[in-house]
């Protein structure tokens, strides 16, 4: 077997060796705990795991990092999820008098699969993908990073690798934990474009002035769209999506544009046709005024899962989880190398476990006898990541939480601040 090869029959024995030498638990107790801020906040936090044969179990909880620790070492879960944080300890949610139990508050989170775009890729389809559509992802991401910063005012978003088709977003901002059902409502209908199913011809309607979200968004298409649409995908090469392309114009403009067509056949020298027409459109009509804006958004703009991010109880693969199909590793993802980030790069169990086994450096060697009086488990942890692939991921999730750190220490100042005036 290659060394990043990875087969699902080898996942019950993986997962032990990855839970007891190399998830990252103190990290991932002090991304949840959040600085202590609030009272019981990681205790009321949902977990669910599931396990071998789908067994799904639901409302987990743990009063600390250890008892978490202990309990997904003996679960040995393929996947976990995390959920809201509630009124009460979720395992004794059947403790509590029936309505008592509500979900509070979660980060707000996005969610962006690969399959909901199947109608604007020709490469792939389903649960595939591959360098050419990958692209919309790093569009998606470039698009929703800078609304969520500018419009919003949100900083600590926290971008992570699906493990097989897709991209996650947990915006960790203590208001956007705090916010309600019909707040985050809003915000995923701001940001949603793409409209329709698959019988919506044209699933982006422009109106003029063109808001500023779009314009925003256009700039980062525009960017895209010529390699990815014209080149990778070939939308004005192949008859049929040349059609596909044509039945979002307007008429007049589409019998145009159908001669046209004849004779030129370079799909670059096709879409200048397209803006051409536009162009001129613009100048004269009210209505379909914007179509060529229209079809790089239809083609290229995020589209989201809503449901995932409206609700506040709706559980969301957790970072550092294991995609029990791929065996890749749900990594935090540094936006400072996203245009290099490769899915394929992104580590899998197997390879990580493999790497644990590999003959240790004289160097790493060397820093065992220095660290061996002070030896313990923990300290043995943090040295085994970093012998792997993992290691870099672990270290921008550090990064990410060193962000939130100083901020957690403004919110302890301005409370003791408080406590002090009363
Ligand atoms: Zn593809």
């Amino acid at each position: 077997m290659s060394s990043s090869g990875y087969d699902p029959a080898c996942l019950p024995d993986l997962l032990p060796l990855y839970y007891r030498r190399l998830f990252p638990f103190s990290q991932y107790h002090r991304w949840l705990n959040y600085g202590g801020v609030q009272k019981n906040y990681f205790h009321n936090r949902e977990f669910s795991f599931t396990l071998k044969d789908d067994i799904y179990v639901r409302y987990q909880s743990f009063t600390t990092q250890s008892e978490l620790e202990k309990e997904i070492q003996k679960m040995n879960p393929y996947k976990i999820d995390i959920g809201a944080i509630y009124s009460h300890r979720p395992n004794q949610h059947n403790t509590v008098k029936s309505g008592g139990f509500q979900a509070l508050e979660k980060e707000l989170v996005f969610d962006i699969d690969m399959t909901d775009y199947d109608d604007v890729r020709s490469c792939c389809s389903a649960a595939a993908i591959c360098s050419k559509c990958w692209t919309l992802m790093t569009v998606a991401i470039l698009i929703l990073d800078r609304a969520l910063r500018e419009d919003f005012g949100f900083q600590h978003l926290l971008w992570v690798y699906s493990g097989r088709r897709g991209v996650h977003c947990w915006v960790c901002d203590e208001a956007a934990r705090k916010l309600s059902v019909a707040a985050r409502s809003a915000v995923a209908e701001y940001l949603s474009l793409v409209k329709g199913g698959d019988e919506t011809v044209k699933k982006v309607v422009l109106t003029h002035p063109l808001h500023p979200l779009i314009e925003e968004a256009l700039a980062v298409v525009e960017k895209y769209f010529p390699q990815y649409a014209l080149q990778d995908q070939e939308i004005l090469s192949r008859k049929e999506s040349v059609d596909k392309v044509l039945a979002m114009v307007p008429e007049d403009v589409r019998k145009e544009l159908q001669q046209d067509f004849q004779n030129e056949k370079k799909p670059d020298s096709r879409w200048k046709l397209i803006k051409d027409q536009a162009s001129k459109k613009q100048g004269t009509a009210k209505k379909g005024q914007y179509f060529e804006k229209e079809i790089m958004l239809q083609y290229c703009y995020p589209r989201l899962d809503v449901n995932v991010s409206k609700g506040v109880n709706h559980l969301l693969k957790s970072p550092f989880s294991v995609h029990p199909k791929t065996g890749r590793i749900s990594v935090p993802m540094d936006l400072k190398e996203l245009e290099t980030f490769d899915p394929f790069d992104v580590p899998t169990i197997s390879l990580i476990c493999e790497e644990l086994d590999r003959p240790r450096t004289g160097e790493e060697e060397s820093e065992d006898v220095k660290e061996n009086e002070k030896d313990s488990a923990e300290r043995r942890k943090i040295r085994d990541y970093k012998r792997t692939s993992l290691a870099k991921y672990v270290k921008y999730f550090d990064q990410f939480l060193d962000g939130m750190a100083r901020s957690w220490k403004g919110e302890l100042l301005k409370k003791s601040d408080l406590e002090k005036e009363f």
